[in-house]
């Protein structure tokens, strides 16, 4: 399995691990737009929110779970924080498994495309 996400999520890469639980691990990205830029994945190789079956939709409620954990620790559940998902090329997903952004710290655009 060539899958960067998969490999961090099997310790085989390094990643700076904020969270992990049965379904979901959190890290930090690699090259950060804000002063909390976190990334949320489920363990499963899951492609894009369009591979994403219904048995398997439970996951995202997982990945807001830890997310809202994880912007408290962070520091940014008061200041505001923003939560992305990107699905497919013209979505500006460039790795192939699913991943949910938590970026905050600083006043972020308005802007969402
Ligand atoms: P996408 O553009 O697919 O929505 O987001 C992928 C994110 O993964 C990017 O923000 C990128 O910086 C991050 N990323 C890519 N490779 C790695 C990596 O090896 N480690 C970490 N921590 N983040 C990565
Ligand atoms: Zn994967």
């Amino acid at each position: 399995m060539d899958c960067i996400f998969c490999q961090i999520v099997a310790g085989e890469i390094p990643a700076d691990i904020l969270y992990q639980d049965d379904e979901v691990v959190a890290f930090r990205d690699i090259n950060p737009l804000a002063p909390t830029h976190l990334l949320i994945i489920p363990r499963k190789h899951i492609p894009s929110l369009v591979d994403l079956s219904e048995v398997d939709s439970p996951l995202v409620g997982d990945m807001v779970n830890a997310a809202n954990q994880l912007a408290k620790r962070e520091g940014v559940t008061e200041s505001g924080y923003r939560l992305v998902l990107d699905c497919g090329k013209q979505g500006g997903q460039l790795v192939p498994h699913l991943h949910m952004h938590l970026l905050g710290g600083r006043q972020l655009s308005d802007a969402l495309g």
